[in-house]
């Protein structure tokens, strides 16, 4: 996750510049304009990682919201609007100033021997434990190494006082009353504006919970939390890739209305193409690939419900959803443009702060669904259909681009035996850690699923079977000495890997047969070992 500095400045400079808009002429439709920028640019901070900036925009957010009224509450009474005012400019000024500190350390890396350009303001990938009995971490502390993810611990007396901010903060509350410990939150809060702040071993009761969350925690452990959950967390935030952007079709005769929806959904960071004609639709769908169809209800020749009954007829285009925007007022047509295939129903002139959170949230459903279709639920990889679809689609391509390609299984040993002596949940937690070890050390153009239970497909573009084995090997060596917490000790697994290689063999199916085959070889060969096919 990173943000260029130039972006967030725009950013913050826009969302003031709206309000400086709304101070001069105060009516609801500048009101309505600052409440949307406010909202892209709280969008934005959560997009980039800087989880206290966000914290921050959100609230103003819901503050604005809650005064949004209309044509005839506006200005807004004089409280309100110097209370709007200060949180507004407080919120630019901790922006620049987390502008100001972030590039200071970058400056000073150019000056030195790094040569590699680094203008954003990305956190890197670091973790700092904070508590009184690092003891309890240092086993985590040392696994997160495995997946590229520094920790570092301290005592609460003894915090580093230099400026880097590290992704992740974990304050151990065990023997701290909450009070304190939200002093101490508040204090760190201030401190790192981007830094993902989590609370360990909190009080399970509400208020203690409320006091921490309110106090600047993004997230609250309670006491007794198992380890992996832990751990687990703490990936998922530093995984997390940078989603690509939402995008929405819009199907609309009037040229005005489309430029106007395009403008409202471009200003929230929403990209959109728009079509004139419905007859165009099938085709869009399929060039475009949109997470939403935004569809005008009357158009020359064919109305938005036809439309939408033509979409449906395609099994791929089962689910996109529709929202129909009309001037239509008329309760029993909306009935029956929803029961024909729609999921939503607006009406023109829309409010775009309705519009975006609409569509916001539609696609967010959509893409969870797509997201549980296409990905197993334990790991987040690539199912077995999915790896088996990807795996056919790159044969095509390196064939198409006379490229090498190159196919892996991977197979965990002796599983059973992991089962049988640490238990079912404990097995889970491997084969968690070998996903994101597959997709820490992985490149985004590879292809890793999870093949089977305790059972990988990767496949790797470009790459030779001799590449392949290089690579796998490393991965092979790492994940053997990664130490898996159980009970009071830890314990180690390894896997066995055979390897195939295209153009050597024509299709997916068979790179597949002859990886496992390779694999074969490697477990009776006596397995922690990486094979490549004969
Ligand atoms: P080998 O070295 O020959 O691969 O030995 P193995 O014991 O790993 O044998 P095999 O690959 O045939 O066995 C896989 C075992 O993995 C069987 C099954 O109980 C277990 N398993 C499969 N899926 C899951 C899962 O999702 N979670 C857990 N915990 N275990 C699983
Ligand atoms: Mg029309
Ligand atoms: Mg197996
Ligand atoms: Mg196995």
């Amino acid at each position: 996750m990173s943000c260029p500095p130039a972006e967030l400045q725009k950013k913050y400079e826009a969302m003031r510049a709206t309000w400086g808009a709304y101070r001069a002429t105060p009516r609801f439709e500048q009101f309505v304009e600052f409440a949307v920028i406010l909202s892209s640019f709280a969008e934005f901070l959560h997009a980039k990682g800087l989880s206290g900036l966000h914290q921050i925009a959100r609230d103003i957010e819901q503050q604005s919201l809650a005064l949004f009224g209309d044509e005839h509450t506006h200005p807004i009474a004089d409280g309100a609007l110097q209370e709007l005012e200060s949180r507004v400019e407080g919120l630019c000024a901790r922006a620049a100033s987390f502008i100001e500190h972030s590039t200071r350390p970058i400056e000073d890396r150019r000056a030195g021997h790094d040569s590699e350009p680094a203008a954003d303001l990305s956190p890197g990938r670091r973790v700092w434990f904070i508590g009184d009995d690092l003891d309890t971490w240092r086993d985590l502390i040392s696994q997160l190494g495995y997946f590229g993810i520094k920790a570092e611990g301290y005592n609460w007396t003894k915090l580093p006082a230099n400026d880097d901010e590290p992704t992740t903060l974990l304050l151990d509350m065990t023997g701290i009353a909450i009070g304190i410990a939200s002093q101490h939150m508040q204090k760190l809060r201030t401190r790192f504006a981007a830094s993902n702040l989590l609370g360990l071993n909190i009080d399970a009761d509400f208020s203690s919970m409320q006091a921490a969350l309110g106090a600047g925690c993004d997230f609250c452990f309670a006491r007794g939390t198992p380890l992996p959950a832990i751990m687990a967390k703490i990936i998922e935030l530093h995984a997390s890739e940078e989603e690509e952007a939402y995008r929405v079709l819009v199907v609309e005769d009037s040229l005005t209305a489309s430029k106007l929806i395009q403008r409202t959904l471009a200003e929230n960071g929403i990209e959109s193409q728009a079509i004139a004609q419905p007859r165009e639709v099938l085709n869009a769908l399929k060039r475009y690939q949109p997470d939403l169809i935004l569809m005008d209800m009357y158009m020359p020749g064919c109305t938005g419900v036809e439309a939408a009954r033509v979409i449906r007829q395609h099994p791929e285009f089962l689910s996109v959803p529709i929202v129909y925007l009309s001037g239509e007022t008329d309760v029993g047509l909306q009935v029956d443009a929803l029961r024909l295939g729609g999921d939503h129903f607006l009406t023109k002139p829309f409010n775009p702060v309705i519009l975006n959170a609409i569509v916001k949230s539609k696609i967010e459903r959509y893409r969870l669904l797509r997201r549980s279709m296409f990905h197993d639920s334990l790991t987040g990889l690539l199912n077995h259909t999915s790896s088996k679809q990807r795996l056919d689609a790159a044969v095509n391509a390196a064939a198409n681009e006379h490229e090498a390609l190159a196919v892996a299984m991977i197979d965990i040993d002796h599983f059973k035996k992991v089962n049988d002596s640490y238990g079912h949940p404990v097995g889970d937690q491997i084969i968690r850690s070998l996903a994101w070890l597959l997709k820490q050390r992985l490149r985004k153009t590879d292809i890793v699923g999870r093949y089977g239970g305790e059972e990988f497909l990767v496949a790797l573009p470009g790459a030779n079977a001799s590449q392949a084995f290089q690579i796998l090997d490393r991965i092979r060596r790492d994940f053997g000495q990664i130490k898996h917490p159980f009970n009071e000790t830890w314990f180690n697994t390894t896997f066995s890997s055979g390897v195939s290689q295209f153009p050597t063999i024509p299709s997916g199916e068979a790179l597949v047969k002859d990886a496992d085959e390779a694999l074969y070889e490697a477990k009776r060969a006596g397995r922690d070992r990486v094979v490549i096919h004969a």
